[in-house]
């Protein structure tokens, strides 16, 4: 592996070149919030909309990188200048302001402050920081935090190798790609100390020494910092700790949740910033708990009394039943690296070790999870059926209680709707429910505003919908164009990667890991009625497929092989698309611009799913099994749903079955049935209903209020009363 030194160091200012009056464009790069606001967005491409595409929609690369007589064209623009300074005045009165929802309605609590710790943040495709959906869903958390005011700061790490781009084979097999972070144009920047030096930590009590220096994301007001671990100070084989997610090796990943968890907390101390509320966003963060019982025994707590602190302040969420989700280690490998820190903690190697224990693990191996659930004293799902299923999967816990008992509570994912949202319809729902409820997206949370979405004439949001179906198919043959032109392609992959899809065909979009409980492949169980269905003549229906299979996970691309294979089949005439390399940006293209979301993953492994969410907001009708949110979601007249009961053999001849019946009888005439104005009414009318019940619901901004109102407000009431007693 090969470590380049980074050129921040070198270059002092990289932005010397952009004018005085234009200085706010650099502080704007260097804050995602224009990554959630339309017209902010607006402001760059508007310098130059092929610098704006050449920079792949990444400010900081964009600004660093323009010609100076671009940046004096906009100068002497007046219509430039007027849009730079109503948005530079409504960025920084939104990061001024201290009266958010938050300090509203929690006033006594605005002093304080959450840590939010996670392996992983999906925050935009020029931070690529994240696996999936776990990810996202911190994204979206951190944007949310902002937008109300809740008082969070963040802990992640800078994955230098976090990017793996997915290369198909011709022969349908995915090769990996990592390509390297230029930290440079991403948009963080490094932490200094008061010297102006780089800050470097050093992970406390750990054996051999390993040390960090941290980065900052600004996602509008939260601070998001990062751990990199690539530095001279460490021993060589240390520095790529943090280069890549999830790394399958086990002792590097127990040096990466050592690294993020005890040296994370250290990382704030240093900084000054210390925290009242811990949540840990699954369990690879959990060593923070651990750091947080060290520095209460070494300012002389008993071990018990430090835990019972510890548990008041601490929520731990959980996001997958899946077994191979949850991280465990053998005890040798703990003993290496963790028994200086057992003597830090004036406890014997064996009580640590039980912490972690799983009541039914004879191998004795440390199991995040388990040790997370015992020392926080707050725990949730990520849906109502998920807060059921875990109860299941972890009440061996708490043997004591029945299952109903067991203190695993719920809070449904929700996602950030300015994120997600496609502008254009932003732009519609704005002209028809703006008119008559102007703060509708202060509020978007409160399902009365979303009625008016009636409002809104069928016309025009199936033309803004078909629009966006356009623009997705246009994405996606563009770049099998340029792949051709690259030489890179030969023509059964143009084909199998959508070079025929037809916008004015009914598309299903199928996107997700390949992670095999996500059954994408499905809808190939009967090959024959599948073909049937996409070749008929008269109702033809496409499939556009994408995801990436993890690097280590050979049965998970076999998956893709198999989809990729129908795909280049002549007999599926070319209505079958697997696109490559699927991200951030791809995922905004498909949740706007597809007809139906497919979503069929094997009960009762998907924890919650927050894709099909995205996908609702912007009209795209969800077609799930029951589980995860859509029993939540689901209400008869929304979308379709199937797989309610549960067949004890042959679960996936049945699902399928259902999956086909529903399309022929129900999701294929609907769409195809259009009055004379070539309308289809009735679609749209469901369009509408899925809007209405789904956007205000499994938002973010509902997600972060129950967060606030269930946890944090708990843990934060808890250490205000404690500092009284302790004052008086
Ligand atoms: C939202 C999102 C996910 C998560 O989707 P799930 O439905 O929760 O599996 C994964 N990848 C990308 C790029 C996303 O935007």
């Amino acid at each position: 592996m090969k470590y380049k030194e980074h050129m921040a160091d070198s270059d002092p200012n990289p932005f010397s070149h952009v004018p005085d009056r234009l200085s706010g464009l650099v502080d704007l790069s260097y804050n995602l919030w224009w990554s959630w606001h339309p017209e902010a967005r607006v402001l760059f491409k508007r310098l130059n909309p092929h610098a704006w595409a050449l920079s792949v929609h990444n400010p900081v690369k964009m600004i660093r990188d323009i010609p100076p007589s671009l940046l004096d064209r906009a100068l002497a623009d007046p219509g430039y200048m007027r849009r730079y300074d109503i948005i530079m005045h409504r960025f920084r009165r939104y990061m001024a302001n201290q009266n958010g929802w938050f300090s509203s309605h929690y006033p006594n609590l605005r002093k304080h402050t959450i840590a939010y710790f996670s392996a992983e943040y999906g925050l935009h495709h020029s931070l690529p920081f994240y696996a999936g959906g776990l990810g996202f869903l911190a994204g979206d958390h951190l944007k949310e935090a902002s937008d109300l005011g809740v008082p969070l700061v963040a802990v992640g790490f800078m994955y230098s190798e976090g990017y793996l781009h997915q290369h198909i084979r011709p022969d349908g097999w995915q090769d990996g790609i990592h390509e390297i972070l230029n930290r440079d144009t991403a948009p963080t920047r490094r932490v200094l100390d008061s010297d102006g030096a780089p800050i470097i930590v050093r992970v406390p009590a750990i054996d051999p020494p390993l040390y960090v220096t941290v980065w900052k994301v600004e996602v509008g007001k939260i601070p998001l910092y990062l751990l990199d671990t690539d530095i001279a100070e460490n021993d060589p084989a240390h520095r790529g700790i943090s280069s890549q997610l999830y790394t399958p090796n086990r002792e590097e990943r127990l040096k990466q949740e050592i690294v993020l968890g005890i040296g994370g907390r250290k990382a704030l101390n240093e900084m000054g910033i210390s925290y009242t509320a811990l949540h840990l966003n699954e369990g690879h963060p959990a060593f923070a708990l651990l750091e947080q019982l060290r520095e209460l025994v070494e300012a002389g707590a008993s071990f018990a009394d430090a835990i019972g602190d510890v548990r008041q302040t601490a929520l731990f969420t959980t996001h997958t039943p899946v077994a191979a989700g949850t991280d465990v280690f053998e005890r040798s490998l703990m003993d290496k690296y963790m028994s200086k820190y057992c003597a830090a903690l004036g406890i014997d190697p064996e009580e640590f070790y039980a912490l972690g224990l799983h009541p039914n693990d004879r191998h004795s191996c440390f199991n995040m999870t388990v040790f997370a659930m015992r020392m926080t004293g707050y725990c949730n799902g990520v849906s109502r059926r998920h807060g059921e299923v875990a109860r299941g999967i972890w009440g061996c816990l708490w043997p004591e209680r029945s299952i109903a008992d067991v203190p695993i509570g719920a809070v449904t994912n929700g996602v950030h709707l300015p994120t997600w949202l496609n502008p254009r319809l932003e732009d519609l729902f704005n002209s028809h429910i703006g008119d008559v409820y102007p703060r509708w997206q202060e509020e978007h949370d409160v399902s009365e505003i979303w009625e008016l979405i009636d409002e809104v004439p069928d016309e025009d949001l199936w033309q803004t919908h078909v629009w966006l179906k356009m623009k997705l198919i246009n994405r996606i043959r563009e770049r099998k164009r340029q792949n051709w032109a690259d030489q890179r392609d030969k023509p059964e992959n143009l084909v199998a990667e959508g070079m025929m899809l037809n916008p004015s065909v009914l598309t299903i979009g199928i996107a997700r890991r390949f992670s095999t409980y996500k059954r994408a492949d499905l809808i190939f169980h009967d090959p024959e009625r599948l073909k049937r269905i996409v070749t008929n003549p008269w109702y033809p229906v496409q499939v556009i497929f994408a995801g990436k299979a993890h690097p280590a996970d050979d049965e998970g691309k076999r998956v893709l092989q198999r989809i990729y294979q129908f795909a280049q089949q002549p007999a599926y005439s070319g209505r079958i698309a697997f696109v490559e390399d699927y991200g951030e940006q791809m995922a905004q293209y498909m949740v706007h611009g597809v007809d139906v979301w497919l979503n069929t993953p094997t009960p009762p492994l998907e924890a919650c799913g927050t894709s099909g969410m995205k996908a609702a907001l912007n009209g795209v009708l969800n077609m799930s099994i029951l589980d995860g949110w859509w029993p939540e979601g689901y209400k008869g007249v929304n979308g379709w749903a199937f797989g309610a009961t549960d067949p004890t053999v042959g679960r996936d001849a049945a699902d399928a079955a259902e999956i086909y019946r529903i399309l022929e009888d129900e999701v294929i005439p609907l769409y195809y049935t259009t009055d004379m104005d070539g309308i289809p009414h009735g679609w749209v009318a469901m369009m509408k209903r899925s809007i209405k019940s789904i956007a205000p619901h499994f938002s973010a901004r509902r997600m972060m209020k129950d967060y606030v109102r269930e946890y944090y407000s708990k843990s934060l009431n808890w250490a205000n009363s404690a500092l009284q007693m302790s004052i008086r």
